[in-house]
């Protein structure tokens, strides 16, 4: 059976001489994986269509382990997200996030706009990328089912948002009187509860007008990649170690 569906390449793996195996997030199969044949031949008209971030309109059919692609054609390669270190790392950590958590062939076409919207936004930021990868954080674990409960107490309902800390476990912020029992509490004060809640709800090309110090981006990204390596059961991003050994050789 053949099947017409726009998809964002996540991963491409070498197969045998020239093949690929692609993993590809597509908008109405959710996360698959394709095999596009030949695609490492010089002449292959698959090239450009199989690289990791290219958004393409696929024709494809579906066999007994893989999908296999029989035309692609190039929506947005979205290239110049290749032009600074720092860009294209936060780059693949969005692929690897949506790679990571999402189970093979479910639905999302939330998370896929979500994903295209945040390539495309990537793809034209030149500073300021940690701003916009919280604020995308912030919106990825809320279309994935673990929005952030962050209007009072997760917990008792308290409104008092003067003295509180934010509950991996219970998945929102935490007044002092609960955070007692809860051990697996981060530490946040009322500015940062304040830019987080503006960055959830800030749509993302528009977070560029909107002034943050760095201290708080750190600590706020911090915490969304323990609240996220929570929810989908993972321990670590490697694009995140990636970056993380980068800037200890004073990279960037
Ligand atoms: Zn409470």
């Amino acid at each position: 059976m053949m099947s017409k569906t726009q998809g964002i390449v996540l991963k491409e793996i070498r197969f045998k001489e020239t093949s690929k195996i692609l993993n590809i997030y597509t908008k109405k199969f959710g996360r698959i994986h394709a095999m596009a044949r030949g695609a490492y031949k010089p002449k292959s008209q698959l090239i450009a269509n199989t690289q990791p971030f290219s958004l393409n309109e696929y024709d494809f059919y579906k066999g007994k382990n893989f999908y296999y692609i029989t035309q692609a054609d190039i929506i947005d390669s979205f290239y110049s997200i290749r032009e600074n270190m720092e860009k294209l790392i936060y780059g693949y950590y969005m692929l690897e996030l949506v790679e990571k958590s999402t189970p093979e062939e479910e639905e999302n076409e939330k998370l896929f706009l979500l994903l295209e919207k945040g390539l495309r936004v990537l793809s034209k930021l030149d500073k300021d990328f940690l701003k916009f990868i919280v604020s995308y954080e912030l919106k990825f674990i809320s279309f994935l089912g673990y929005k952030p409960y962050i209007e009072k107490c997760v917990v008792c309902k308290n409104e008092d948002t003067s003295n509180i800390k934010f509950s991996i476990k219970e998945g929102g912020i935490i007044c002092s009187n609960c955070s007692i029992m809860e051990p697996y509490s981060e530490r946040m004060d009322k500015y940062m509860y304040e830019v987080m809640k503006t960055l959830l709800y800030t749509p993302l090309n528009k977070i560029i007008q909107i002034n943050i110090p760095k201290d708080v981006m750190f600590n706020l990204h911090d915490i969304l990649v323990k609240y996220i390596l929570y929810n989908i059961d993972r321990k670590e991003f490697n694009s995140l170690n990636l970056m993380k050994s980068l800037e200890n050789n004073g990279g960037c």
